[in-house]
């Protein structure tokens, strides 16, 4: 005996016998019994929902003997050649196959003439968007006057390809994806016939893999059938369809709002090594937290989720678990670091890589909460509470995180000092140094004795080096007044972005705003007691020591050969009738 697939096998014979669609199975039985069944029909959906199926029970119920309308009887000669394919007054078109305008001249020729045998001559035109723009052309005029014995029955996965000169000579009917619930009865009652056991694990993950289609669905259970005999287990149906159970997903999703990654990746393993496809298992994860997330924004999600009432009820439960903050927040990363995981080369990697993400996501602020911070900070105000924690479970942990202290801004005033009215007075201790919490207030630093912690507080070493050079550092009037014997020695600190660092630094280490101040004997005596000649000595030397100078000779590989002498100095220098040979040329 030859082996029939299910599809075949259990393929609705009457409108009672269709699984879902039931808003367009009473439509069209109450056309039937009105008898005002249009004379085209376009079945529109996603495959495998019963588009052609429904066409061939309308063929029926148009042409049933019994007379007994909307149902066919199933039993009279015209059903009976109907459902076993050999009615000469049905015509199956496959629009894939036939698609040009000479298909569709045989076939007006072909209605010119009456039925045969039947009442009706019926014409199922199967994806139909595939006929060639003059193939509809030729087909417009019959449609516009169809024959008063011929029917049109038009299905199409795609209907935005038809043209909408052929959609407004049409009855529409789109067709739905099956609900879940539905798909479920409908396969535990095909393999109760079957007389085949399945785990409700395993029916949930046909229903799943199905997508809403009746047909792949179908052509599923046929694969588990003949895997499993007669006893199906959801390890049989996660190998068979290479798919892991929901609580994997479930388990997966609840390690990653605990934080808890090394569950998570304890999981990640279970889908890697059970041979399931982590594209399939990235769609999944995504889904449920989609899910979860119409789950926490929807007074009724049951309207909106097409799931089994026991996968409901978990995200339900988790959904109340959590804030819709940190919900949208993890969704909105994986979703992200998923989507390109899926596109990855190495998509376990990735997929990693987004689990870690997703727990660090704990420790993401949002940026407007910073900013209200940083405000609070600058008015000077308390700080609003600590962020609410993203994530619930971990409320002991986020709860220790203090707020920041408001840090002193580098040019503000030292605060007052805290009163501390319950500490008794410490005579005695007048000689001590401050109490440690006092060091926190930034106290007048001595410039003499804290210069080499300032040195050693200056990061860059050319600054560092510039200032240790200078000689007996002084503090006057808010100047820092650093004398250099030799010019050379500071002429580092004397370019414009490092005075400004230095400027900083000093405030920054001083508490005090100061202005920098060069004391050099050899340019500031210069029309003092100093000759010209000394002083134009000097500044000779200190030019070809300058680092910019020396840096500018390494660069491009030279030497300073000459050092042209500004007016300044060239006044200075015919005063004193010197002759300097760096005056010339080079
Ligand atoms: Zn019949």
């Amino acid at each position: 005996m030859s082996y029939l697939v299910l599809a075949r096998k259990s393929r609705p014979q009457n409108f009672a016998q269709v699984v879902g669609q039931q808003h367009i199975v009473r439509t069209l039985r109450n056309a039937l019994l009105r008898s005002r069944v249009p004379h085209a029909l376009i079945f529109s959906g996603v495959r495998g929902t019963g588009k052609t199926t429904l066409a061939r029970i309308m063929a029926k119920a148009l042409n049933c003997e019994s007379g007994q309308p909307p149902e066919p009887c199933c039993q009279c000669r015209s059903c009976k050649e109907i459902a076993a394919g050999n009615s000469v007054d049905l015509h199956e078109i496959d629009g894939a196959s036939n698609r040009g305008i000479q298909e569709i001249r045989e076939l007006k020729e072909n209605i010119r003439f009456m039925p045969v045998m039947s009442r009706f001559k019926i014409i199922i035109i199967d994806e139909v968007h595939m006929l060639t723009t003059e193939a509809f052309n030729a087909l417009l005029k019959t449609l516009e006057e169809p024959p008063s014995h011929v029917y049109f029955m038009f299905a199409t996965t795609e209907l935005h390809k038809v043209p909408v000169t052929i959609l407004s000579r049409c009855q529409r009917y789109e067709l739905k994806r099956v609900a879940s619930s539905e798909l479920a009865a409908h396969f535990a009652r095909l393999a109760d016939s079957e007389g085949i056991t399945m785990e409700p694990a395993a029916l949930n993950m046909v229903v799943r893999a199905s997508g809403g289609s009746v047909r792949d669905g179908l052509s599923l259970l046929d694969q588990l059938f003949s895997y499993c005999g007669e006893q199906v287990s959801a390890q049989d149906a996660a190998e068979v369809l290479g798919m892991v159970g929901g609580e994997v997903i479930a388990g997966t999703a609840q390690a990653l709002l605990a934080g808890d990654l090394a569950a998570a990746l304890d999981r990640l393993e279970t889908v890697t090594s059970s041979g399931m496809d982590i594209k399939r298992f990235i769609n999944e994860l995504l889904a449920w937290f989609r899910n979860l997330v119409v789950c926490k924004i929807s007074k009724e999600p049951a309207q909106l989720l097409d799931l089994p009432a026991d996968e409901l009820a978990v995200l339900q439960e988790t959904a109340a678990a959590h804030s819709p903050q940190s919900l949208f927040l993890l969704f909105n990363l994986l979703m992200d670091s998923l989507e390109k995981a899926a596109w990855s080369s190495r998509p376990r990697f990735a997929v990693e890589m987004a689990f870690i993400r997703a727990v660090q996501a704990e420790d993401i602020v949002p940026v407007t909460e910073l900013l209200g911070r940083l405000d609070s900070i600058l008015a000077g105000t308390p700080l609003p509470q600590a962020a609410a924690p993203l994530y619930e479970k971990k409320k002991t942990v986020i709860a220790e995180v203090k707020p920041p202290e408001p840090a002193p801004l580098r040019t503000a005033e030292p605060p007052p000092s805290p009163p501390m009215p319950d500490e008794p007075p410490h005579p005695a201790d007048e000689q001590e140094p401050p109490p440690v919490r006092q060091e926190r207030i930034p106290e007048k630093r001595d410039i003499r004795k804290d210069w080499p912690e300032f040195i050693k507080a200056v990061k860059k070493p050319w600054i560092a080096s510039a200032l240790e050079r200078a000689a007996s550092p002084e503090l006057e009037n808010g100047k820092l007044i650093l004398t250099y014997h030799d010019s050379a020695d500071c002429s580092t600190l004397k370019i414009k972005e490092q005075l400004a660092e230095l400027t900083a630094l000093a405030a920054d280490f001083f508490q005090e705003s100061l202005r920098i101040v060069f004391n050099e004997p050899s340019v500031c005596t210069v029309e003092g007691k100093n000759s010209g000649a000394d002083a134009v000595r000097m500044e000779r030397q200190s030019l070809a020591n300058d680092p910019v100078v020396l840096m500018a000779a390494e660069i491009f590989n030279g030497q300073v050969r000459d050092i042209r002498i500004g007016p300044q100095f060239r006044k200075l220098l015919s005063a004193e009738q010197e002759t300097a040979g760096g005056e010339d040329e080079a």
